[in-house]
């Protein structure tokens, strides 16, 4: 049903966006168990997501593409490409990762761990 699909793809927007912004986050130099948390967020939140045949579709791809948890820019660039391979298979246009730090704003630039954003 038309409703379906116009709920499904809001959940997309919003998850997108918060995970977006989530890696753009994470630290440039984490510690070891910033970036364990950081992997095991995804390999949960791919066992957890309500959509079961984006879950499904989204745990092969993480198989293929194992999230990288070192820094930053690796997360961040990761997610992008990641989000991509979605887009790809939706047959939707890709978008240009050099974009992500101008499309994304948390809106927390003055809380304790903000640095520029
Ligand atoms: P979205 O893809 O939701 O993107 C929202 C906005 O993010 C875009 O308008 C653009 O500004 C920006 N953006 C686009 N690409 C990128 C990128 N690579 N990096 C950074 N920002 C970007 N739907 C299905 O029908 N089948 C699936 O298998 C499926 N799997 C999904 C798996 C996951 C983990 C998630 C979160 C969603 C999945 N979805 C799936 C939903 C789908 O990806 C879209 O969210 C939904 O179709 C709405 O698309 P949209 O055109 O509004 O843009």
């Amino acid at each position: 049903a038309m409703s379906n699909l116009t709920a499904k793809a809001a959940l997309g927007r919003s998850t997108w966006h918060f995970l977006h912004t989530m890696t753009l986050r994470f630290p440039d130099k984490p510690t070891p168990q910033e970036s364990e948390t950081l992997r095991s967020f995804f390999h949960n939140f791919a066992l957890l997501y309500p959509c079961g045949e984006c879950a499904q579709h989204f745990q092969r791809l993480i198989k293929e593409l194992p999230p990288q948890v070192g820094s930053r820019m690796g997360a961040s660039l990761w997610l992008c490409t990641v989000h991509n391979e979605v887009n790809k298979s939706l047959g939707k246009k890709e978008f240009e990762c050099d974009k992500l730090d101008e499309s994304y704003d948390c809106g927390c630039g003055d809380d304790p761990k903000s640095k520029s954003k």
